[in-house]
């Protein structure tokens, strides 16, 4: 059965300094099936031109090597749901370039954050989320499916639960939008995926909100918090709460195994992108 457990993809975040393109050299050295950038640097809302080299060098490296699909995440700052005019213009506009160098690039993923209705109702946030993302999908010439995240929930966040993010795509009724489901975001939102029965309650979850079809990838990270802390804190798999018994059974559910699986674990001295792309690689029930 050495086959099945080739085809589970698994790949993590990768840099993009110097040039976009090195993020393919950089994912195939350490053994990525599939992986994720940012477009720009993630920290402010400065764009840094890309040079048609690297555009070219991007897109030929993307037909040459045996990694796929690629995923875009979206800079820290923008805030879909913004009820602050200031804060939403300058968020649509970095969300409108970022899904512009997608299609350039011809990157098919683009995962959003959670908006936050700070400021206002549930109800304003939520309007102001759904014609983002539709303005979105049609700025991206439908090239680009954008990927909600479910969020750590708590506060005035709009995707910590799947019952709302069904509502999101419910509204939005587009095949162009769908889901990135984080592991660690679920279980800071109260979702136990740490063993056998919590996983099984939370896929039928799924079942009951968005529908597996939805789920188009998947973030692995554990998590450092207490199940429903409300924050969001990566740990290396297995070293956190979820632990190596939630992982286990999540990669190894019959349809999650299907999807791309891409890690943001931290960057520091007790385990590498390889340690842990290895390690949940060891979890897949051959
Ligand atoms: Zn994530
Ligand atoms: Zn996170």
């Amino acid at each position: 059965m050495k086959e099945l457990t080739e085809e589970i993809k698994i790949g993590c975040h990768v840099s993009i300094a110097k040039s976009i393109d090195l993020a393919f050299d950089r994912a195939k050295k350490i053994g990525c099936s599939t992986f994720q950038v940012f477009t720009k640097n993630p920290r402010g809302w400065a764009f840094k031109e890309i040079s048609k080299k690297e555009i070219e060098q991007f897109r030929e490296k993307h037909l040459n090597y045996d990694i796929s699909p690629v995923v875009a995440h979206i800079s820290y700052l923008p805030n879909l749901a913004s009820l602050n005019d200031e804060i939403y213009t300058k968020s649509m506009d970095s969300f409108l370039k970022e899904i512009e160098r997608c299609t350039i690039l011809n990157i098919p993923y683009f995962v959003i954050h959670s908006g936050s209705y700070k400021g206002g109702t549930y109800q304003e946030g939520f309007e102001k989320y759904v014609e983002s993302i539709q303005k979105g999908i049609d700025f991206g010439e439908r090239k680009v499916t954008i990927l909600v995240e479910n969020s750590a929930g708590g506060g005035k966040t709009l995707t910590g639960t799947f019952v709302n993010i069904q509502a999101i795509l419910e509204e939005i009724n587009d095949s162009r939008v769908k889901v990135c489901f984080d592991t660690c975001h679920a279980f800071a939102a109260g979702y136990d995926i740490s063993n056998h029965s919590g996983v099984a309650n939370f896929i039928d979850e799924i079942k009951a909100t968005i529908g597996m079809e939805s789920i188009a990838i998947v973030h692995a990270n554990d998590s450092k918090t207490e199940l429903g802390s409300y924050r969001d804190l990566h740990e290396h798999l297995g070293l956190g709460n979820i632990g190596e018994t939630g992982f286990s059974n999540l990669i190894n559910d019959s349809t999650l195994r299907k999807k791309p699986w891409i890690l943001e674990t931290p960057i520091d001295e007790r385990r590498t992108d390889v340690d842990n792309i290895n390690y949940l690689r060891s979890l897949i029930n051959k």
